[in-house]
């Protein structure tokens, strides 16, 4: 007697430990993971818990980098490592979450082309005729226009640029995406993050060039060739030779972030023939492009300038010729505290920053010149596929880099 109902007890104490080790999971399972969160959203949505790590599921996209053999991703330097995870609980992995295209012009969620971008601009335009204006700042190499959109009522200017690296495309659609959504929460009367449209809007005119580089977003993505034979050489980190998906520049295959006059000459990375990445050209600004956002700069009296970028999930904001103009420094310290943002070290490699157009900028304007690199290092863009737009928010970490641009603008006042 006394033997059954020990067996018993141990029955019921057994079936109760499986009974919990079942529950967790699903107690894991109940977070919602981040899906859109809308503009309404925003106003109780605090800088401080834009990047919270509940809200943001990272793991759940799925990156280019995971289908490629592992020789292809040893070369990244890992950015942080994750908690290990105890081997009674493997892991399940969250099911990707596509976004819902929630912008009613801006259709972010896929590749953008340069008629894309025209088109969405015009509409835009159409949409919105008393914040935004358009107009062309020049043409690329083989004759497309650089469209330049001036959104919102102040009197003062910055400028916002995307897409001058090719393969970065949705630095494309991150800038359009901006753009729709100060729209739609200016007429409003809305908030993105905690910081009030309206307001921003009647003090400043963004001067928003989405598209710096529109011969690179179709040589990139298969509608278009080089105007010259370009070389494709060893990637930095591994044995593998760079590819069309790797491709940066215009259609001199000159990488437009190594064509601005800011110790140019200084340049010697060993590229001087066009090259799918590095080629810095073949003199100071040669590149149309290049001069066409020069021009702008000299045109206008920028407070600030801003270049969206891909890989680091970090902000620029600093080199050696200039290493703390104006409010920079404010600014990495809080978008590294309150976003996430890895605050760079001051550049002190000529290599790296030379004909750079944020350090052009900062060294000929004395103003804050920032690169926003929106994604951590260990994830890759590709050009190719719609995968990375597909799951945009995720890519772009939308929750906390949808408000860096309003968080610039509060500090850059002229
Ligand atoms: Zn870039």
């Amino acid at each position: 007697m006394k033997k059954t109902f020990l067996l018993f007890l141990l029955g019921f104490i057994a079936f109760s430990l499986i009974g919990c080790t079942a529950a967790i999971p699903t107690k894991n399972n109940s977070v919602t993971p981040q899906t859109q969160t809308s503009l309404q959203e925003t106003a109780t949505d605090s800088p401080s818990s834009s990047h919270s790590v509940v809200s943001e599921p990272v793991e759940s996209q799925p990156t280019v980098s995971q289908t490629l053999p592992p020789s292809a991703t040893t070369s990244q330097p890992p950015v942080s490592s994750k908690p290990s995870t105890p081997a009674s609980k493997p892991p399940e992995k969250p099911k990707p979450i596509p976004d819902t295209n929630l912008t009613d012009i801006v259709q972010y969620t896929k590749r953008p082309s340069y008629q894309s971008v025209q088109s969405e601009i015009a509409a835009l335009a159409q949409a919105y005729p008393e914040l935004i204006q358009t107009e062309s700042i020049g043409s690329s190499v083989q004759g497309r226009d650089i469209s330049l959109v001036k959104l919102g009522k102040g009197e003062t200017k910055a400028c916002i640029i995307g897409g001058i690296h090719a393969r970065e495309t949705i630095t494309v659609s991150y800038t359009m995406r901006c753009i729709e959504e100060f729209c739609i929460a200016y007429t409003q009367n809305d908030s993105i993050g905690s910081f009030d449209v309206k307001t921003l809007l009647d003090t400043y005119t963004l001067y928003m060039v989405p598209l710096s580089n529109p011969d690179g977003l179709e040589i990139v993505t298969g509608r278009d060739t080089p105007a010259v034979t370009v070389t494709y050489r060893k990637k930095q980190y591994s044995h593998e030779y760079t590819t069309i998906s790797d491709y940066k520049g215009n259609a001199n295959g000159v990488n437009l972030n190594k064509n601005f006059p800011l110790l140019w000459e200084k340049i010697n990375n060993k590229v001087n023939t066009p090259d799918a990445e590095n080629y810095k050209g073949p003199g100071a600004a040669s590149e149309p492009e290049t001069q066409a956002l020069m021009q702008l700069c000299e045109n206008n009296q920028f407070v600030f300038m801003t270049s969206i970028h891909v890989k680091g999930d970090c902000l620029y904001w600093s080199d050696t010729l200039n290493p703390n103009v104006g409010v920079s420094q404010t600014i990495a310290n809080r978008l590294e505290r309150e976003y996430g943002f890895y605050k760079c070290k001051t550049s002190d490699d000529v290599n790296g920053f030379g004909g750079g157009f944020e350090n052009w900028f900062r060294e000929t304007y004395k103003r804050p010149g920032f690169c926003l690199e929106l994604m951590p290092l260990t994830e890759t863009v590709d050009p190719l596929s719609d995968v990375n737009h597909t799951y945009f928010s995720n890519t772009v970490r939308w929750n906390k880099s949808k408000a860096v641009l309003s968080l610039i603008m509060t500090y850059c006042k002229p």
